[in-house]
């Protein structure tokens, strides 16, 4: 008998299974792009949900990834389907699925250079592309983390490093940052792993527009005087509303005390390929480091993150381990060893798929994606307006819209929050939640580049008959 490896490893068998997962993923395609909107989510109880596959994995008789591969697809949410409104996850673009594999057969692993010949390139190349498009220099430079958490973390610990670098009789409970208090909550994380006490995250109050009120600056700066502030970072977009902080009057405020001035851009940063919606990032090119999610709104699979440096310089401060090498100008700059500068030691190649879409698709793509999807947000909050039984928590100026139906009687909230559970019941659409101001409001990201304004349409619909249904 053939032993189970040699089995395994036989390219006869990859090849009849893998022409088989094609097939039902380009037929899951087609299925995605025409009517009706198939099917986005059955939504199933954790504990039948762990039956289920308790009773699947008892079956080994049935060893055909097929199967494997229909039933994990059926009980999965299907983000392609033009009905997925929910959260900030892009449906992959289809190249990246070929890419993933590829990425997977190679599965080069980055943290030394000759595990990571052509990925450390590759990054270099996209870092520097993504640079110039974010008005830096030549002297930028950068590297790709898994996530935005990361990224950010990443960028915090290179911020305080280059503070302390100067400041050396600061106490790390002396440190302190500045950011809205709509920041992401991986800003307070990074926190707490840098052993920094969270009440040293100065919270800027927002404005009605939910972007930072810049007014606010100066004085939350001279009542923070017993504390080391060291960063501000600035929200394009916040995570929950879609808002863009005014990225030059931040740029502004850390240029006059001399502090880093750090971009979370996961999810918004991409506007930068938009004529029409570059403006929103304006001051960005005075950034000291940024962050952008190619996962989010460029459209590759989870988990693949820039984090871009102004000057290369700043991006020693990352993980070093050497002071020396900190003010050592002589000493090259390595960028072909990032290991010395990612907290992850093996690291998927994931740049793969961001530098196929570069090559193969261009800046159009992002373009394309970013104009279409912003403009569908703004057709989608002008829709529900026009029913004059919906309520918007501000005009879109992203794709996230956040929306609550206020024809009711009694709590609104306990309204909205049964139009969600029954949306999620029936399936059709997907949709989620947020708590804005104490009040909840459903929450959808238009992520998917196939949406159209017709089901959009479709959705207030789903959403008016449920309440009906309610009534009676
Ligand atoms: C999604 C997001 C993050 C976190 O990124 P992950 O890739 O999920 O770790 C951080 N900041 C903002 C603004 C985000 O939208």
């Amino acid at each position: 008998m053939k032993s189970i490896i040699n089995q395994a490893y036989d390219p006869q068998h990859f090849n009849q299974a893998g022409l088989q997962v094609i097939e039902s993923l380009t037929s899951a395609f087609k299925k995605a792009q025409t009517l009706p909107i198939p099917h986005t989510i059955q939504f199933e109880l954790p504990e039948d949900q762990l039956a289920f596959w308790q009773n699947d994995l008892d079956n080994r008789e049935d060893t055909n990834l097929l199967n494997l591969l229909e039933n994990v697809m059926a009980k999965s949410i299907n983000l392609h389907s033009r009905g997925y409104l929910g959260h900030q996850v892009p449906p992959t673009l289809p190249v990246t699925i070929l890419t993933s594999a590829i990425i997977a057969y190679l599965n080069n692993g980055m943290a030394v250079y000759e595990m990571g010949m052509a990925g450390n390139a590759m990054e270099k190349l996209v870092i520097a592309w993504l640079a110039k498009h974010f008005g830096f220099g030549e002297e930028a430079s950068g590297l790709v983390t898994s996530g935005g958490s990361l990224g950010n973390l990443t960028a915090l610990v290179a911020a305080r490093n280059y503070y302390c670098f100067q400041h050396p009789q600061v106490k790390a409970d002396e440190l302190a940052i500045m950011v809205s208090e709509e920041a992401h909550y991986s800003i307070s994380r990074a926190f707490t792993v840098m052993g920094i006490p969270l009440e040293n995250v100065i919270k800027i109050p927002v404005t009605d527009q939910f972007n930072i009120d810049i007014t606010q600056l100066e004085t939350l700066y001279a009542n923070a005087q017993s504390k080391h502030v060291f960063c501000i970072i600035g929200c394009a977009c916040s995570t929950a509303t879609g808002a863009y902080d005014n990225l030059a009057a931040i740029a502004d405020f850390a240029n006059k005390h001399q502090i880093w001035f750090h971009v979370d851009g996961a999810h918004g940063a991409p506007a930068i390929f938009s004529p029409s919606y570059a403006h929103l990032l304006n001051g960005i090119e005075r950034a000291n480091s940024i962050i952008v999610d190619f996962h989010k709104m460029m459209m590759v699979p989870s988990l693949s993150t820039a984090l871009i440096f102004r000057d290369k310089k700043l991006s020693r401060y990352t993980f070093t381990q050497n002071a020396q090498y900190l003010w050592d100008d002589s000493q090259s700059d390595e960028w072909y060893n990032s290991g010395k500068q990612t907290f992850e030691c093996t690291k998927p190649m994931t740049i793969l798929h961001t530098y196929a879409i570069m090559k193969i698709y261009g800046d159009r793509i992002y373009q394309e994606n970013i104009e279409h999807l912003y403009g569908q947000a703004k057709i989608f909050a002008g829709l529900l307006k026009d029913t004059g039984k919906f309520e918007l928590a501000c005009e879109p100026q992203a794709n996230i819209v956040c929306y609550r139906f206020t024809e009711g009687k009694g709590d609104l909230d306990e309204l909205n929050r049964q139009i969600l559970k029954r949306t999620l019941d029936k399936g059709n659409f997907y949709i989620v939640s947020t708590t804005i101001g104490g009040q909840v409001y459903l929450r959808s990201s238009i992520m998917n580049p196939m949406v159209t304004q017709s089901d959009l349409k479709e959705l207030i619909g789903s959403i008016i008959t449920i309440t009906q249904e309610m009534d009676k």
